[in-house]
């Protein structure tokens, strides 16, 4: 059987001990494609509770929104404040409960380079100064990052584990216009060369079906996915939660989720054409409350794991 390398594999073997993600969620972020700046409503997917388990610390702040043109950041002190609560909570839970012991922070909800250079330089530096964290994750869109902000990440970098997630999501410019994107398929090409080219390690995010996509499209986003460069990849079936433009085309039939069993077949084949140095940091989502509409397979998280580990197990994989 060979075991699937993931993400936490590769940050044992590296810092050779047990490296948690620390997911963190700062209020007064959105994105541009939320805001209006790139679109607005945002992917037609996203309703952002749902992503964002930890959003509900950060609504001290609700109706403050930044965006790359803000002068002055008033709300900055509460922000820091709001990182190290986070951060303390689940921690110190992340030791308790999984016997972590090096953290990376992740900023995971929104968009978290759309902000003015000095917010995110304050943000990250804090987030770095915490006692056992060894780097970042930075979760991004590939039309929010600039070469500034890249330029500071590298220098970052030389010191700490530093990682830029981006959505990929699909490598079709019809399908990205479809869920309403906000960016094209090049758009993200050019930004993850650009990372790559300054040293960092990239994180691709990927979805499969997506409105419109068969199966061939989905392993072709793979495929070209890992011809990117990236270093690391999340997969997504995709789902449908309330109050999203995707529950509406869902309602007038307009739009079929994927079946688990397709799902955990696109995902064994990507798997298989994934290069071996490529981590895994996810085989799939989904959300257990009541904000989702379909499919049900997406809701009980466990109940997946094992479907996956038995189609894994017919082609000789272990996740
Ligand atoms: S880029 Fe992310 S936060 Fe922005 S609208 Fe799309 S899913 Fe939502």
């Amino acid at each position: 059987m060979k075991q699937i390398y993931t993400f936490g594999g590769y940050l044992k073997e590296k810092f050779g001990c047990h490296v948690y993600k620390v997911p963190v969620s700062i209020s007064g972020f959105t994105c541009p494609n939320i805001d209006g700046t790139v679109a607005k409503g945002g992917c037609t997917f996203c309703e952002n509770d749902s992503f964002s388990p930890s959003l509900d610390r950060a609504k001290p702040l609700k109706g403050f929104y930044l965006n790359l043109t803000t002068a002055e950041n008033p709300n900055l002190k509460q922000q820091l404040l709001q990182l190290q609560q986070q951060f303390e909570v689940l921690s110190r839970k992340a030791t308790t409960e999984y016997g972590a012991e090096r953290f990376l922070v992740y900023f995971q909800s929104f968009t978290n380079t759309y902000a003015p250079f000095e917010t995110l330089k304050a943000l990250y530096e804090r987030a770095l100064s915490f006692e056992g964290v060894v780097g970042l994750s930075i979760g991004t869109r590939s039309d929010s990052v600039s070469d500034e902000v890249l330029n500071y990440l590298a220098e970052l970098s030389k010191k700490h584990e530093i990682w830029i997630e981006f959505g990929i999501q699909s490598v079709f410019d019809e399908t990205l216009q479809r869920i309403n994107r906000g960016h094209d398929s090049a758009n993200v090409r050019e930004w993850v060369a650009k990372a790559k080219g300054y040293g960092l390690n990239v994180c691709g995010h990927l979805i499969f079906g997506l409105p419109g996509e068969d199966r061939s499209m989905m392993l072709e986003t793979a495929r070209q996915a890992y011809a990117m460069g990236i270093d690391s990849v999340k997969y997504h079936p995709l789902y449908v939660v309330k109050r999203t433009a995707l529950a509406n085309e869902y309602a007038r039939g307009a739009f079929e989720p994927i079946s688990e069993d397709e799902y955990i077949e696109v995902l064994t084949q990507a798997l298989l054409l994934k290069p071996l140095h490529v981590s895994v940091q996810r085989v799939t989502a989904g959300i257990d409350n009541d904000t989702l509409i379909a499919p049900s397979w997406c809701r009980d998280r466990n109940e997946q794991i094992r479907s996956i580990n038995a189609a894994f197990k017919k082609v000789g994989l272990k996740y």
